[in-house]
């Protein structure tokens, strides 16, 4: 449908998801949104106008950090041609199942789109959820095309969103990768952070699966900076990519902390996810919830904590968050989500203390209430305590989710490689950091952010590095990193 016609005839709002319902789906952990069909999904593509591109303004397209023809893939779901549209998708991404149901493309892609601007946009997110489960459920995964060796080789540390994305971008163009996974499993947060419930570890491993049969050699259970060390990975590779990741969890440091059934949102949702905790006694990894579990912290991890605590049976879900529900930094979507399950949020109140029994088991947090002040360094308003407003909520569990920092074991192993104040990876626009052949990328140099933010990260590194590999192998001096490095 050419730009500026039938306008009046646009669907004001999204063909609905079809969803469990949140007194089921709080009693199982599986996937929340059951996906729609391709006769729905077509009738969704045709809400897009098909913009053209003009400088004047921004469209979808560029609100998508990998960059996907998203105009184009979308053309193609509107003449029902799926496996076309899915060739455009992976010609830029490479986990589209992950990314169409975890991206936050209401900030992204969706927020740039001009039908969103008086209805809601397009979903494009649930469009790309479709063709990626389409292709898998049906087999159409495309001929992969195996090009001509460069003869180079690189290692990559961490098979997260960043690492696989190097991984498979450099591979595609004929060099051998090979990636060092300190877990059993690959796939980073996506499967020892993210719940089953929003994202099937059958759907990560599917992905894996298909980053490998690329041609990706993933060797797991390789902690590099134990095993071996970044320079021992140098002696044997051309180049060096560093994908590790934001796994430290930070603690909130008051009185109490060490108590029994306080635990960080990542041991728990490590539980959960990767040992299977909730599937017990089949799989031997036990977990205690009490009867009300509180979640400090207002991010997707305080949500996924939150819920995924009422499905392993706690009777009351609270979240305890500082801030007012507009400065909640969880994705909207997550937010409903958990408002639905019956979470309970204790907003504008931050812990004091925690309180523990004659076992050395905690029984209760003090919370103090709070007001909002003025914008700080992050543009959302400063919470200021209220004087003499304490409380105290009971509680047998708390869960502690209040942000995460880089992961420190390869920064520490490798002496040569500088970090930031944060402790994250210093490195310049292309990735490179302050040692030759050494690039890195994700979570590990921007800190905790999002799948496609270190998936774009990846992107621009692996193009980086194939120069490097190629035409340039030229490095910047200590001083001209120091200018360039963000
Ligand atoms: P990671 O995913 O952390 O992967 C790093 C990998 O490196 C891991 O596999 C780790 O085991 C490995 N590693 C670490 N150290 C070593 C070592 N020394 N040797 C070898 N391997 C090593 N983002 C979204 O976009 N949407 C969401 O809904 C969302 N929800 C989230 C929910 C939770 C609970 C969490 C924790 C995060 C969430 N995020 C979400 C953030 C997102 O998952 C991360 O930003 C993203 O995974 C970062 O990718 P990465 O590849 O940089 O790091
Ligand atoms: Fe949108 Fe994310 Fe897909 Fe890009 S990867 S098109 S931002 S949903
Ligand atoms: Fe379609 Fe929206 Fe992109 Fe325009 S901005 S091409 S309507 S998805």
């Amino acid at each position: 449908m050419p730009e500026g016609k039938k306008k009046s005839k646009i669907v004001p709002k999204k063909y609905p998801m079809p969803e469990q319902d949140p007194k089921e789906r709080i009693k199982n952990f599986d996937e929340v949104p059951t996906g729609q069909d391709a006769e729905t999904i077509i009738k969704e593509a045709r809400r897009c106008l098909q913009c053209k591109e003009s400088p004047k303004r921004k469209l979808c397209k560029d609100g998508c950090p990998v960059e996907i023809d998203i105009p184009a893939f979308i053309k193609k779901v509107q003449e029902g041609d799926f496996a076309e549209a899915m060739r455009i998708v992976r010609e830029k991404q490479n986990l589209p199942a992950v990314c169409g149901r975890v991206c936050p493309y209401e900030n992204q892609c969706e927020g740039n789109c001009i039908v969103g601007k008086k209805n809601e946009p397009v979903g494009i997110g649930r469009i790309e959820r479709f063709l990626a489960d389409w292709e898998r459920n049906e087999q159409k995964h495309g001929k992969i095309v195996k090009p001509s060796s460069t003869g180079k080789s690189v290692a990559v540390v961490g098979a997260g969103p960043a690492g696989l994305t190097v991984a498979g971008d450099l591979t595609r163009l004929g060099h051998k990768v090979t990636v060092f996974e300190a877990l059993q499993y690959s796939g980073g947060v996506l499967v020892y952070g993210i719940p089953e419930f929003r994202l099937p570890k059958a759907i990560v491993q599917a992905e894996v699966d298909f980053i490998r049969r690329s041609g990706v050699e993933i060797k797991n259970d390789h902690v590099i900076g134990k095993l071996m060390t970044v320079d021992d990975l140098l002696a044997e590779h051309d180049a060096v990519f560093v994908g590790t990741g934001a796994g430290l969890p930070n603690w909130t440091n008051l009185e109490g902390e060490n108590l029994n059934g306080i635990l960080s949102a990542n041991e728990f949702l490590t539980r959960v996810n990767l040992m299977k905790a909730f599937n017990f006694p089949d799989y031997d990894t036990p977990i205690r919830v009490g009867k009300r579990v509180v979640t400090l912290g207002g991010g997707n991890v305080a949500m996924d904590c939150a819920r995924t605590a009422l499905r392993l049976g706690a009777e009351e879900s609270v979240i305890l968050y500082r801030r007012s529900e507009a400065e909640l930094p969880a994705r909207r979507e997550e937010v409903h989500h958990a408002m639905e399950e019956g979470v309970r949020f204790e907003l504008l109140a931050a812990p004091v203390r925690y309180i523990g029994d004659e076992n050395g088991d905690v029984k209760q947090i003090e919370a103090v209430r709070m007001k909002l002040g003025e914008p700080d360094e992050s543009g959302r308003r400063r919470p200021i305590k209220i004087e003499g407003s304490n409380f105290i909520l009971d509680c047998q569990t708390v869960l502690i989710a209040i942000g995460q920092s880089p992961n420190p074991l390869v920064p520490m192993t490798t002496p040569d490689l500088k970090t930031t104040k944060w402790g994250t990876i210093a490195v310049d626009a292309e990735g490179r950091t302050s040692k030759k052949g050494v690039f890195a990328g994700g979570d590990i140099s921007t800190g905790a952010a999002t799948v496609i933010l270190a998936m774009g990260d990846g992107k621009r590194a692996a193009k980086a590095m194939h120069k490097y590999l190629t035409e340039d192998p030229s490095w910047p001096d200590a001083e001209a990193f120091e200018k360039a490095a963000c």
